[in-house]
C-alpha cells in the first residue's frame, strides 16, 4: 500500500483543530487526508478503505449537515487540489478543492467568470455536485449546465474522466447528484465572458409584505434573464430592525430595466452599482451566537397568492424571528430538460429558504412549531435543492430527486459504488 502518512493529519498534530473544523463545528476524525494530486486521493481512498473507516469526502466544508466530517472516521479534504487553469476558448479546468472567491478573482484576471454560488468560501466540489444556483443562473443556467466534464477516483480507486461520450450515465449522476458516485478531482467548465455587473441591494419598508412579494413576482416574470434577484425578509435582531432586502444583480447594459424594481414598495435605501463579478461574491454569514436555526428550502412552480399569503403569515408570526429568502430563477436553468442532469426541478422559477432563529436550547415542542411553521410553506413547492438542505429527514430526501431521477440515479450507484462507500451525502442507496 502507498504510503499516506506524509499527507495526514492526526489528532494532536499542529494543525489537527483547524483540520478538523468546518462550517458546521468540529469533528474529532481519526485522520484528516489532504492529498495534492489525483493519485494521493487514490492512494488516500485505498488507505480509507483497507483501514475500514467511514470516509467523509471535503472540498469546501460547506455542509451544514457536517457530511464532510466524520467522528471517528477518516475525510479527504481537497483543499489542495484548489489549481484554476484557463485553457483554450473559456474552457477552465477547476480543482474541486478550490473556493469559488478564490476561483473567480483568478478568472477575473482572463475576463472571464463561472456561473455559481455566492458566498466565497463555498467549495467548487460541493456546490457543483448539487448544481449551483448563483447570480448569473438566469442568464447562464446551473454551474453543471456549463460542466463539461469531470475527473473523479472511483470507489475502486479508478481514476476515469467523464462525460458526454465517455461514461455518460456517470457524467449525468454527479451533475445534481451530490458526492454519491465517487471523489471528483477536477471540472471542466465552459466559463463566460463577464467582467463587470451591476450588483447591489434595495432595501423596502415592511409596510405591506404581501403586496412587496406580489410586485416582485410580477416584475420578475417580465425581466430579461441578464436579471436575477431575491428578496429577503429579515426579522429584526438586537440593534438591526426588521427589512426588506432586494439583492439585484444585472449583466445587461439596458439599466432601465432597472428602474421597475425600485418601485416594487417604498424604496428605502439602493446600492445597485456597477461592479467586478468577483467583488460581488461574499463571505459565509455566521448565525448569531447561542442561536441554532431551524432551516427549510423549497421550489415553486410559481409564487401563488396562497404562498404569499403563507409567506407572510410565517414571516410575522411569533416571538423569534424568521428570514424569508426567495431568489427567483428561470431562464436559463428552466431551458435544460428535467432529464439532462440529475438536477430535474427545472420548472422552478422561484427558490425560498427560510430560517426560523432559535436558541440552542429551544425545547423540542419549539423547533417542532418552527418546523410545523415552515410546513405552511413547503407544500407550495415541487421539490428541494440540495445545496440548500440543512435536514435530512426521509421526506427531504424524498423532495431531492422525482422518482424517475431516483431510479436512474440508483442505477448508477449500483454500478459505480455498490458498496456505498460513498455516503457521507444525501445519500443514494445502491
Ligand atoms: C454560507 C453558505 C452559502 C451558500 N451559498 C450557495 C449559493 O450561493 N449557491 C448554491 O448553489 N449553493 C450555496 N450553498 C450551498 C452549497 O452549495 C452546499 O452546501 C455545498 O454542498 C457546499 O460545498 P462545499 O464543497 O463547500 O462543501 P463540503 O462540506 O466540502 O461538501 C458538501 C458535500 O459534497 C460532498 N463533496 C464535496 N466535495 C466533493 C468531491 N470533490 N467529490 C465528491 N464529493 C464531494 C461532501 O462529501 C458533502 O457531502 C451555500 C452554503 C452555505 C453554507
Amino acid at each position: 500500500m502507498t504510503t499516506i502518512d506524509h499527507i495526514a493529519i492526526r489528532p494532536g498534530d499542529p494543525d489537527y483543530d483547524a483540520a478538523r473544523t468546518t462550517i458546521a463545528g468540529t469533528a474529532e476524525p481519526a485522520v484528516v487526508l489532504r492529498p495534492t494530486d489525483v493519485d494521493e486521493v487514490s492512494a488516500a481512498l485505498e488507505y480509507v478503505r483497507a483501514a475500514d473507516l467511514e470516509l467523509a469526502v471535503r472540498s469546501g466544508g460547506h455542509s451544514p449537515l457536517g457530511y464532510s466530517n466524520s467522528d471517528g472516521g477518516a475525510v479527504i479534504d481537497l483543499s489542495r487540489m484548489d489549481s484554476v487553469e484557463v485553457l483554450s476558448d473559456g474552457k477552465v479546468r477547476i480543482g474541486a478543492g478550490a473556493t469559488w472567491g478564490p476561483a473567480a478573482a483568478a478568472l477575473a484576471e482572463h475576463g472571464l467568470a463561472i456561473t455559481s454560488g455566492d458566498t466565497r468560501s463555498v467549495g467548487v466540489g460541493g456546490l457543483t455536485q448539487a448544481g449551483g444556483m448563483g447570480w448569473m443562473v438566469r442568464k447562464h443556467g446551473l454551474t453543471i449546465d456549463s460542466v463539461l466534464a469531470v475527473e473523479l477516483v472511483t470507489a475502486s480507486g479508478e481514476v476515469v474522466r467523464a462525460d458526454a461520450e465517455t461514461h455518460p450515465d456517470l457524467f449525468w449522476a454527479v451533475r445534481g447528484g451530490g458526492g454519491n458516485f465517487g471523489i471528483v478531482t477536477a471540472f471542466e467548465i465552459q466559463a463566460q465572458p463577464v467582467t463587470t455587473l451591476h450588483f447591489g441591494t434595495m432595501a423596502f419598508a415592511l409596510d405591506d409584505v404581501p403586496q412587496l412579494l406580489k410586485s416582485w413576482a410580477a416584475t420578475m416574470d417580465s425581466a430579461p434573464e441578464e436579471l436575477s434577484t431575491a428578496l429577503s425578509l429579515m426579522p429584526g435582531f438586537g440593534d438591526f430592525p426588521a427589512g426588506a432586502m432586494l439583492w439585484v444583480a444585472y449583466c445587461g447594459d439596458d439599466l432601465s430595466v432597472l428602474e421597475p424594481l425600485r418601485s416594487l414598495g417604498n424604496l428605502v435605501s439602493d446600492t445597485v452599482s456597477e461592479k467586478r463579478y468577483a467583488d460581488v461574491l461574499e463571505e459565509a454569514p455566521h448565525p448569531p451566537e447561542g442561536i441554532r436555526p431551524e432551516i427549510g428550502n423549497t421550489l415553486l412552480e410559481q409564487l401563488s397568492g396562497d404562498c404569499i399569503e403563507a409567506i407572510a403569515a410565517a414571516y410575522s408570526s411569533g416571538t423569534a424571528g424568521r428570514v424569508v429568502f426567495l431568489r427567483n430563477l428561470g431562464g436559463a436553468m428552466g431551458r435544460v430538460a428535467p432529464d439532462a442532469t440529475a438536477f430535474a426541478h427545472r420548472d422552478a422559477q422561484v427558490l425560498v429558504v427560510s430560517a426560523k432563529f432559535l436558541p440552542v436550547d429551544a425545547p423540542a415542542e419549539v423547533r417542532a412549531a418552527a418546523r410545523s411553521e415552515w410546513q405552511t410553506i413547503r407544500r407550495h413547492g415541487i421539490g428541494s435543492y440540495a445545496g440548500f438542505l440543512a435536514s435530512d429527514t426521509p421526506e427531504d430526501l424524498a423532495a431531492l430527486y422525482p422518482p424517475d431521477t431516483l431510479a436512474r440515479l440508483v442505477e448508477v450507484k449500483r454500478a459505480w459504488d455498490p458498496d456505498n462507500v460513498f455516503r457521507r451525502n444525501f445519500n443514494i442507496r445502491p
